[in-house]
């Protein structure tokens, strides 16, 4: 069975995400919406995708952009829709569209949980999202929680976790956020991240705190996991290795900062943007006393959650083998 996919909102995750149906052989993408004229829909275009509009034709005729039809026609056309637009826009959505239209929809981490029945990582909680209607990709950051704790539970068990998260404040294109010279204190306790974490895996005590600082290219996140068994770190290293969506980085080879990652990602070459979604964690950062573990980890914003909206997809549409899907996902973006 081919899946039939339509893509709302065609911003930086919308076109990953676009990118990614094109290269599995059990999905076709049947287009994206456009909701402005720029660049990404000049290019969309240009590589002849279905374009459809919220918005009417004549947003888009006076460019040359050939419009197939409205939000409506593109979800008629498909099986399930991946809702990437702003937050809150895709719970309007839902109300909008996709119930009246009776489709499956996946939503983004820029949406509150109760948008969809599941929120879902797909290493953590595949078998959830089967069949399901709606589901949730959590947020970059939760996502990159959620891959390396839960490899941790398993292992040496969860007693509690504090973590603090990083934030890039922007992405590196986006000319409206910042800040540009400050580190701004997230003055909400816990930030969301904790409470987001277990709508995924909830038996897991977590604390988090976050603030924002001037750069665009990752997320970091500073962990300290209190373990029910003591972990050494030859161990924990070895579980990181093995696991995927997870990569170590090294500061013996001169990986020593984010900016050096993103490099390290266009020198992997693995794929055109320079992304680099598996969670990356420094082999030298990660250290051990008594139950205590502690290890950094930095977050591809843009791209960790692009493999995630591939594995819902399946398990949406009834793939059941959860290991299948991670790997043949994990074949064709070329990733770990
Ligand atoms: P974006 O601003 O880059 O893209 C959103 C796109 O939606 C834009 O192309 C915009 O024109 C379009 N749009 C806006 N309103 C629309 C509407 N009513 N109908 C159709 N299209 C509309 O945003 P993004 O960063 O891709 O974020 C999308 C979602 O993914 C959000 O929930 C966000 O929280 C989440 N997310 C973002 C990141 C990140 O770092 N950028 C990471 C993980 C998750």
């Amino acid at each position: 069975m081919v899946i039939k996919i339509g893509i709302v909102g065609y911003g930086t995750i919308g076109k990953r995400v676009a990118d990614a149906i094109l290269l599995q052989k059990d999905m076709k993408l049947v287009g994206i919406t456009a909701h402005n004229y720029n660049w990404k829909v000049k290019i969309a275009n240009e590589r002849k995708l279905k374009i459809f509009s919220a918005d009417g034709k004549e947003l888009f005729e006076p460019y040359g952009i050939k419009i197939e039809g409205d939000i409506k026609d593109l979800i008629n056309e498909s099986d399930i829709i991946v809702d990437c637009t702003p937050k809150k826009v895709g719970k309007e959505n839902k109300e909008k569209y996709y119930l009246t239209n009776k489709v499956k929809a996946l939503f983004q981490g820029g949406e509150k949980p109760d948008v969809a029945e599941v929120s879902f990582v797909a290493q953590c909680n595949y078998k959830e999202a089967l069949n399901k209607d709606y589901v949730r990709i959590v947020s970059c950051n939760t996502t990159g929680l959620c891959r390396t704790l839960n490899a941790i539970d398993k292992e040496y068990g969860i007693e509690e976790v504090h973590a603090t998260m990083i934030r890039r404040g922007a992405d590196p294109w986006d000319i409206r956020h910042g800040p540009i010279n400050a580190i701004v204190p997230v003055l909400e306790l816990p930030s969301h991240h904790g409470p987001d974490v277990r709508t995924v895996l909830p038996n897991i005590e977590i604390f988090t705190t976050a603030l924002s600082v001037s750069s665009t290219l990752m997320h970091m996140h500073n962990l300290i996991v209190d373990c029910k068994k003591t972990p050494t770190v030859d161990g924990v290293l070895d579980l990181f290795n093995k696991t995927t969506r997870i990569r170590l980085v090294d500061n013996v080879s001169m990986i020593r900062s984010t900016a050096e990652i993103m490099e390290y990602a266009k020198d992997l070459g693995r794929n055109t943007r320079g992304d680099i979604p598996e969670i990356c964690i420094w082999r030298e950062g990660v250290g051990a006393y008594q139950k205590k573990l502690f290890y950094m980890q930095a977050i591809h914003q843009e791209s960790d959650v692009i493999p995630e909206n591939i594995d819902a997809i399946r398990a949406m549409t009834g793939f059941e083998d959860a290991e299948k899907s991670i790997k043949l996902t994990n074949k064709t973006l070329n990733i770990k």
